[in-house]
């Protein structure tokens, strides 16, 4: 099967760069790693005197922007009575699927950002495309012909600053323009297997929990974008990075960051969605990166919108994390609270969960690091009061009752109206 042979590749691609990304990915130094594998090395391929010969081009036509080229008219609603008409209905169906499930998230000010962004990225676009933002735990946007936009709140945990944002929503809006949203469902469609993107909506609108998410990835890969789309999807999406300001080489920064995270999955059933949709060749993340080296000369002063994007998402990071533990994919979850950590991002909530992801696993020596990340995350300045019951909690289980104590006194010192005071006394007595 076709979507099975680009996942395939799309998953060899995630061994082989693996190992660059702790070396500082692709926007790091130049290491003696040019003598290996260059086809596959992200931090080799942006040095001029690495790029290697390969069919894929390195130059993007800069010259014109995406809309000039786009594929698809303004408010091109198709008559109902053809096939791309019912596949628009079938879209306005899911699209109110999405709006009235469990998972929708209505915070203004969120909406408002993550909308505004996709706004901006659209240009003449923008009064077509809607954007829904919903509580699914994995990393996701994907794009329906009727020009609804769904993110996924495991996108927004997992980038970094607002350019690889953009670069994601750029990437649909790509799909969009190209009319490749559309070739996709007429594809599903002539497969006799219309109803895949109603499911994957129904599916999406409540709030999964890991078995949905493993269904909607083996939906998503019988419903994948070809390659060739992609790649097209990826040149519209590094066009807009260059026309806004953004700094390029975000782009294959966060492929680096999502296929750390992958490769350290033991579970294969799990795979991202995104990539079970969206099938890259293994050289996506190299590809990009050379492509950003070819456009940055060429452009001005760049930026990545970190500050910006920290905003945005701070006030929601306690509720994206506490989904990822809903999934109980522990492996995958360590290596995204590291990075946040490596990032230095509100780093005395983040090293909170850190030690509840050791507390919560427990394997051997994890309750030891348990201590340790709450001890460190005491240190930082601005830390959850909750961070005191977990070290009460983890000094229990070391069988350390006075610090446990004296860690639940502290708790209830600052949390003097929780809800949980009884059993925390209770815990104290015993
Ligand atoms: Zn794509």
């Amino acid at each position: 099967m076709k979507a099975w042979r680009h996942l395939t590749a799309a998953l060899l691609g995630l061994v082989s760069l693996g190992g660059c990304v702790t070396t500082g990915g692709p926007g790091g130094g130049q290491g003696t790693s040019q003598t290996t594998s260059q086809a596959t090395n992200p931090q080799a391929s942006i040095a001029p005197t690495a790029v290697p010969a390969g069919p894929a081009p390195l130059a993007v036509d800069l010259a014109r922007t995406p809309y000039e080229t786009a594929k698809l008219r303004h408010n091109a609603q198709p008559a109902r009575a053809t096939l791309e008409g019912s596949l628009w209905m079938m879209s306005d169906n899911a699209e109110t699927t999405i709006r009235q499930g469990a998972g929708i998230v209505t915070d203004p000010a969120l909406n408002a950002y993550v909308g505004g962004l996709v706004c901006k990225l659209a240009g003449p676009y923008c009064g077509e495309i809607r954007t829904h933002i919903v509580r699914v735990p994995d990393f996701n946007a994907s794009m329906y012909p009727n020009g609804a936009m769904v993110v996924w709140t495991g996108l927004l945990l997992r980038v970094r600053n607002e350019a690889q944002l953009a670069a994601v929503l750029a990437h649909e809006i790509g799909h969009y323009m190209q009319r490749h949203t559309v070739q996709r469902m007429e594809d599903i469609y002539t497969k006799s297997n219309a109803l895949i993107f109603v499911q994957m909506a129904t599916i999406a609108a409540g709030i999964p929990a890991a078995g949905d998410l493993i269904q909607l990835a083996t939906l998503a890969s019988v419903a994948s974008f070809s390659r060739e789309s992609e790649t097209e999807a990826d040149d519209v999406s590094l066009r807009l990075l260059v026309q806004y300001g953004y700094d390029p080489s975000e782009a294959s920064r966060l492929w680096s960051q999502v296929m750390e995270e992958s490769a350290a999955d033991k579970d294969r059933s799990r795979r991202s969605i995104f990539f079970a949709s969206h099938p890259a060749s293994e050289n996506r993340a190299d590809r990009l990166a050379r492509q950003a080296a070819f456009a940055l000369p060429q452009m001005g002063a760049t930026e990545a919108g970190r500050d910006r994007y920290r905003a945005a998402i701070a006030p929601h990071l306690a509720s994206f994390v506490r989904d990822e533990f809903r999934m109980r994919n522990m492996d995958r979850l360590e290596v995204v609270l590291n990075q946040l950590s490596r990032e230095d991002f509100n780093r005395g909530e983040i090293n909170f969960y850190q030690g509840e992801l050791y507390r919560v696993r427990n394997a051997a020596n994890d309750n030891v690091k348990a201590l340790q990340f709450y001890d460190a995350s005491i240190k930082a300045p601005v830390h959850p009061p909750e961070v005191y019951r977990s070290l009460g909690q983890a000094y229990l289980r070391a069988g350390q009752k006075s610090d446990a104590n004296r860690a639940f006194q502290e708790y209830l010192l600052r949390a003097p109206d929780a809800a949980d005071r009884k059993l925390i006394e209770a815990m104290m007595g015993s």
